[in-house]
């Protein structure tokens, strides 16, 4: 095992949503991950842009980790072949095993749940928590209103502007590679 591999947590939808954009943007990142050398770390499914990031990194020989809670083995496919696979009871486990062997968070397209967990990992920085990277790959602007919900938060008084500096926006996935390799130098 290469200690000094850094590892990626990937948040992202358990669906593929309405464009192809975003399947392509997935598979972009899971490559890009196996070429840089960095273990993908996510939800451990085989449905969605999941399953899109998951299956691109193994092709392209990447290194992939994933954690998924026992009562959505069945639902979200749960993906056994990855180079670890880990069984949590509860989601909150899941989300603790994903965060705490990553290096850097990057948020793809997804719907609740995708945002549950990124606003987990901001509001943590926000807390001074941690210091890990977060990008929000805004694959043809559909993170547009989430940053803007971010900029009105800020704006109406209820966080410091400090916290739109948490987030990094990538429109693209050159421009997220760019992103993360800064974060890790
Ligand atoms: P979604 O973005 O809603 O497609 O969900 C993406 C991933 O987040 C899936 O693996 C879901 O199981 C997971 N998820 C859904 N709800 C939550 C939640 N409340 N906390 C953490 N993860 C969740």
């Amino acid at each position: 095992m290469n200690v000094n591999r850094k590892s990626v947590c990937v948040y992202c939808g358990a669906r593929p949503g309405r464009r192809a954009a975003y399947a392509e943007a997935a598979r972009e990142v899971g490559t890009l991950l196996a070429a840089n050398g960095w273990r993908l770390v996510y939800g451990a499914g085989d449905v969605g842009l999941m399953g899109e990031v998951a299956r691109a990194a193994q092709w392209a020989g990447g290194e992939t980790f994933g954690v998924i809670p026992t009562h959505l083995m069945e639902m979200e496919v749960g993906k056994r072949d990855l180079s670890t696979f880990v069984v949590t009871e509860t989601m909150h486990e899941r989300k603790k095993v994903m965060f705490m062997n990553a290096d850097a968070v990057v948020v793809l397209p997804g719907g609740g749940g995708s945002l549950d967990e990124f606003f987990e990992v901001l509001t943590w920085r926000q807390l001074g928590l941690h210091d890990k990277p977060i990008i929000l790959l805004n694959t043809e602007g559909y993170w547009d209103k989430l940053i803007g919900l971010i900029d009105h938060i800020i704006a109406e008084g209820f966080a410091d502007a400090t916290l739109a500096g948490f987030v990094c926006v990538a429109a693209t996935v050159d421009a997220l590679e760019a992103e993360l390799k800064n974060g890790f130098s």
